[in-house]
């Protein structure tokens, strides 16, 4: 049978060229969790996807609630779930002032890490059913929440301190928007998530891999300076960014071929191995790569797991 991959974020970017090239294989069919279905309809179209390999279902992840719908209608599809690519996200480095979910928790943090963390907690079970003889928990990571990275490097630098932010809530109101406490800054707010993203992935190997036979990686599919990631960003920024990728640092890669080292994490038989940050080289060789002191700290993970659990109503 074809495999089943749930892509959040499938509308734009890396999840939709993500999207494109499992289809393309025809042995996939994906869930595209979108929060607007009129632009994940036309960008899938336009990708020129055949009608019958995708299913677009309604995903808000700055909402606990449409994530809670979300698997409701996902497990009313009656497919299988074979894996789950936690993609999507939001960057605001421009953002002078922060902004909040649907449930009070600044907005990248909340979207990008505590939403898919309630998003690939319930769907642990489903993927645990599943029959697939490769089933995969896959969450996009970046280069730049590493610090032991030329790019992890730019100021600000991702730190979650104590995360005694987190623990407050993230709210304003009685804690700071900031994981580590301090005060607002859109770019390391997007910096900090992205650790969490890399955090949450291996505390799941740990806790899950063995007792569940899933494999959970992350990876750093390289500069793609061409998404919507950065539209938030300034003009000038953007109108720099891709060639200043492309032949200064080199670090560039098109949307097409980001889609594919995904879409390798998702299906290549030889990348089973599971707590791996996967990137690739200048050959587009894939290999395991090293994450900073911060992003592999078991105890940083533990804490970060069990504060996650309490903000999404798990524990
Ligand atoms: P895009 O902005 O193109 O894609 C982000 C996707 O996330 C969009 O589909 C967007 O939806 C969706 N999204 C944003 N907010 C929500 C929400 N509240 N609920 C549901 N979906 C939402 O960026 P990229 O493709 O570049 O980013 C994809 C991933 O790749 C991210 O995890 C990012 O951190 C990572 N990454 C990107 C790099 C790069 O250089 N671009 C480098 C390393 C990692 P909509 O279309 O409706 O806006």
């Amino acid at each position: 049978r074809k495999g089943t991959a749930i892509i959040t974020g499938a509308s734009s970017g890396l999840g939709l060229a993500t999207a494109k090239a499992l289809a393309e294989t025809g042995k996939w069919h994906v869930i595209m969790g979108c929060r607007d279905f009129l632009k994940a309809s036309r960008a899938a179209k336009a990708a020129g996807m055949p009608k019958d390999s995708y299913t677009i279902v309604h995903l808000d992840l700055a909402s606990l609630d449409s994530v809670r719908q979300f698997v409701k209608n996902v497990r009313q599809l009656e497919m299988p779930v074979d894996v789950v690519v936690c993609n999507a996200a939001v960057y605001q480095p421009t953002a002078k002032e922060p902004s909040y979910t649907a449930d009070g928790f600044e907005m990248s943090v909340g979207v990008n890490h505590l939403g898919h963390f309630l998003l690939a907690r319930e769907l642990l079970a489903d993927l645990q059913s599943s029959d697939y003889p490769s089933k995969r928990l896959i969450i996009v990571g970046s280069i730049t929440g590493n610090t032991n990275t030329l790019a992890g490097n730019v100021p600000p630098k991702a730190n979650l301190g104590d995360l005694r932010g987190l623990a407050g809530g993230l709210n304003g109101v009685n804690s700071s928007v900031m994981i580590d406490g301090g005060e607002f800054d859109g770019a390391k707010a997007y910096k900090d998530s992205k650790v969490c993203n890399m955090l949450t992935m291996q505390e799941f190997h740990r806790r899950y891999h063995e007792e569940t036979g899933v494999t959970f990686a992350s990876l750093y599919p390289g500069c793609i300076a061409t998404t919507g990631l950065f539209r938030e960003h300034i003009p000038l920024f953007r109108l720099l960014f891709p060639p200043f990728q492309k032949y200064i640092t080199k670090g560039y890669v098109s949307e097409e071929e980001a889609g594919k080292r995904l879409a390798q994490v998702v299906s290549d038989p030889s990348l089973t191995k599971s707590g791996v940050y996967w990137s690739w080289n200048k050959n587009s060789a894939s290999f395991e790569n090293q994450l900073s002191e911060e992003a592999s700290d078991a105890d940083k993970a533990k804490k970060l797991w069990e504060i996650s659990e309490k903000l999404v109503g798990l524990a």
